[in-house]
């Protein structure tokens, strides 16, 4: 099944991000936006903080240059624009943000969010707990193929994964797979449930901005990430937010998914 906590994907490691009475590293879900950058008026429309990180805390693994806080930010706010955003963390006060124009989307009447939707969450403090995870075990690394891939697994297990996908692939497309094994890694899904995002790094002075797969996939948003708050709505239980990082401009880019 995929992620119903936040969860952090890095170098192998697997943390879950929960609810708790009392925040250690002072980690909070919601609140108000903290960086300038990302205000309604430098973006043109309100943009949510989800959660803030203290990297301090030596479970948060992903650690930015320049802040010591890393915040998962994204833009709920559909009508007449993108579905993804892209942010670079330049300190911990200041974002310099990215949208993509060419993404924007009319959503007729099916206008999302509501006027009932905050403005911003309300603030829950967080805490970090790891997930047991061998990326050498197939059971494991299937679960979670999007951010980590297979080649921690033997060169045996690594085939027999592929033949898998393969066999699965075969029994429910309408033609046969014909193409590399490996490329039926971009179909798999775990802990993204449509699969791997993929997304080109939205920094347009970064090599890697018009490159796919060069990203890390390094965190996932369930619809609900705390009690009693649904960040979807009652139609949105099986919409996924997803965090994927450049490796060169540490630039972080923000889809969502659902099945
Ligand atoms: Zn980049």
């Amino acid at each position: 099944m995929f992620p119903e906590t936040i969860q952090l994907f890095h170098d192998y490691r697997i943390e879950e991000v929960l609810a708790a009475p009392q925040a250690e590293y002072g980690h909070h879900f919601g609140g108000p936006i903290l960086h300038e950058g990302l205000s309604e008026n430098e973006c043109g429309f309100p943009v949510h903080l989800i959660c803030n990180l203290n990297s301090r805390d030596p479970l948060v693994e992903l650690a930015l240059p320049n802040a010591q806080w890393l915040p998962l930010y994204y833009c709920f706010s559909y009508e007449n624009q993108s579905m993804s955003m892209g942010y670079r963390v330049l300190s911990d006060q200041r974002i310099e943000a990215f949208f993509n124009n060419d993404e924007r989307i009319d959503l007729g009447n099916d206008r999302f969010p509501g006027d009932d939707f905050p403005a911003a969450f309300p603030v829950t403090p967080l805490q970090t707990q790891s997930v047991t995870f061998d990326p050498t075990k197939v059971q494991d690394v299937s679960s979670y193929v999007n951010a980590f891939g297979i080649a921690n697994l033997s060169l045996t297990d690594q085939q027999s994964f592929l033949k898998d996908c393969k066999q699965s692939w075969d029994k429910y497309a309408p033609e046969p797979w014909t193409g590399p094994l490996e490329e039926l890694l971009d179909h798999q899904t775990g802990p993204a449930c449509q699969g791997p995002p993929n997304s080109e790094c939205a920094n347009p002075n970064c090599a890697n901005h018009t490159k796919k797969r060069e990203l890390e996939l390094f965190a996932v948003v369930p619809a609900t990430p705390v009690p009693k708050i649904s960040l979807w709505g009652e139609w949105g239980d099986d919409t996924q937010i997803l965090f994927e990082i450049c490796p060169l401009c540490f630039t972080i880019v923000v889809t969502n998914q659902c099945t």
